[in-house]
């Protein structure tokens, strides 16, 4: 039994859509620009050149209903409403008709970002990780199980802003599909279960204030509710 020096830090969890059990999150991966309309909102050409990921730690995650502190160091915090994989099965270098397979189930997840730390890096060819990976930078909704809920290949994603809706689109416009970005990573890195994968926002992304209500949905798999909460001085 291996002693440690520390106390080991809980594990980082999402809960799980009609079951008391919950899902342990292992690593969170994002693809950037996935949706055309978003990557031109960014000042990018969109393209079907390969996807690229970032990662934000896996106790970035919290859940739905949460209040979430304005982080420090910004003053352009934005969302991104996004479908969220979760990976049930691992494996390396999966062949896209094999994807579905290796996941458990798909979430509603919100993508915060220090929009104004992420465009400094992203401009000065510094990591994105402090415009995206800072602490609470991933709200998830309940993982609804692939055994239930299938495969969604389309349906509404939407987010809204105190009631007024600021993102809406449909998960048929993802530039890469669940079993591309799956297929893609797993050439790069060995997924394994408790991965979860971010897949990219479409556009309409922008500020929030403290304050503000957050909801977002995905057709057929639920909603997200977060508020912002003041910023926390520890
Ligand atoms: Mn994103």
């Amino acid at each position: 039994m291996t002693e440690y020096i520390l106390p080991v830090p809980p594990v980082a969890s999402v809960a799980v859509a009609g079951d008391g059990r919950r899902f342990p999150v292992r690593r969170i991966f994002c693809v950037g620009r996935n949706y055309a309309a978003h990557a031109r909102e960014m000042g990018k050409d969109p393209s079907r050149e390969a996807p690229f990921f970032f990662l934000k730690p896996a106790d970035a995650v919290v859940d739905s209903g949460s209040a979430v502190p304005y982080p420090p160091e910004t003053k352009n915090f934005h969302h991104e409403i996004e479908l969220v994989i979760a990976i049930g099965k691992g494996g390396t270098s999966i062949a896209a008709a094999d994807a579905h397979n290796h996941v458990l189930g798909y979430a509603v997840g919100i993508d915060l970002t220090r929009r104004d730390l992420q465009i400094a890096a992203r401009d000065a060819g510094k990591p994105w990780d402090w415009g995206k990976g800072f602490d609470r930078s991933a709200p998830i909704g309940p993982i609804h199980l692939a055994s239930k809920v299938g495969h969604p290949a389309k349906g509404r994603i939407w987010l809204s802003l105190n009631g007024a809706v600021k993102q809406d689109q449909d998960i048929a416009d993802l530039i890469w599909s669940v079993s591309e970005i799956i297929a893609a990573a797993s050439r790069s890195m060995a997924l394994a279960p408790g991965d979860l994968i971010m897949t990219g926002t479409p556009s309409g992304v922008g500020p929030m204030v403290v304050g503000d209500k957050v909801a977002g949905g995905i057709e057929g798999l639920g909603e997200i509710t977060i508020t912002i909460a003041p910023a926390t001085t520890a």
